[in-house]
């Protein structure tokens, strides 16, 4: 049987998926799904390939958190305040 970190491998060589969807699909709680990540961003770096997150962004002014190196959503936007913010997505390139 697969571990639950190939799963997620398989999950995101196949398309982008949100923590949300992650968790939905794999059974696992959200915030499980976070360390999770951290984890196979490392895993993959010695196979040649590479966990690619696209940003989260507000939904209200279209800021992007570019920067934000966590994986997990931020709370609100720093430009202006909204805390209507579009979850990060992820894959596996
Ligand atoms: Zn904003």
């Amino acid at each position: 049987m697969p571990t639950i970190r190939q799963e997620m491998i398989n999950l995101l060589s196949d398309g982008e998926c949100s923590a949300q969807d992650i968790s939905q699909i794999l059974s696992i709680r959200e915030k499980d799904v976070y360390p999770h990540l951290s984890h196979i961003a490392k895993s993959l770096a010695s196979q040649k390939r590479k966990l690619c997150t696209v940003p989260p962004a507000c939904l209200s002014c279209g800021f992007e958190f570019k920067t934000r190196k966590r994986f997990t959503r931020p709370g609100r936007c720093p430009r202006c305040k909204s805390e209507r913010i579009r979850e990060p997505r992820y894959r596996v390139d």
